[in-house]
């Protein structure tokens, strides 16, 4: 399920012409992006599992699932993919800070109202959980 959605994200990503941004200045279309991940990617000692290998679309789609079932593990062995997949997905762990890796991406553009209003109204409703359960979210990934 994850594996298709992400297939089709990187297709409307390429069709919208989609960006990140590495660090300050310059941007990096999307393609390129995850294309330079899929080059330079270590498959003889990779986390993913051997599929990603197949060509650049296959990589995305179990990067994905890798990204949101294991952000933790993925982050530490391969911290440059990490960080295209948490520009892509706007989703970053919350309470580990960056390593300094200089290759901090983020997404081009802004969101629409809509979209800010529904991350608002997550995030608040999120906070009241976990005030409710009473604890800290830290080892969630967070949900914006
Ligand atoms: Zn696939």
């Amino acid at each position: 399920m994850l594996h298709e959605l992400a297939h089709y994200f990187d297709l409307e990503a390429r069709k919208g012409g989609m960006s990140l941004s590495p660090g300050a200045g310059g941007t990096v279309p999307w393609p390129e992006a995850i294309a330079a991940e899929y080059e330079r990617h270590d498959f003889a000692a990779s986390l993913l599992p051997a599929y990603a290998a197949q060509n650049e679309a296959e990589f995305f789609a179990v990067a994905s699932e890798v990204f949101f079932e294991n952000p933790r593990p993925l982050r530490q062995a391969h911290p440059g993919l990490y960080a295209v997949l948490a520009a892509f997905y706007r989703q970053e762990l919350q309470d580990v800070p960056d390593q300094g890796q200089g290759r901090v991406y983020r997404l081009q553009g802004k969101r629409s109202w809509r979209e800010r209003k529904k991350i608002r109204a997550e995030r608040g409703k999120a906070k009241i959980k976990r005030n409710r359960a009473g604890g800290t979210a830290g080892d969630r990934p967070e949900t914006e």
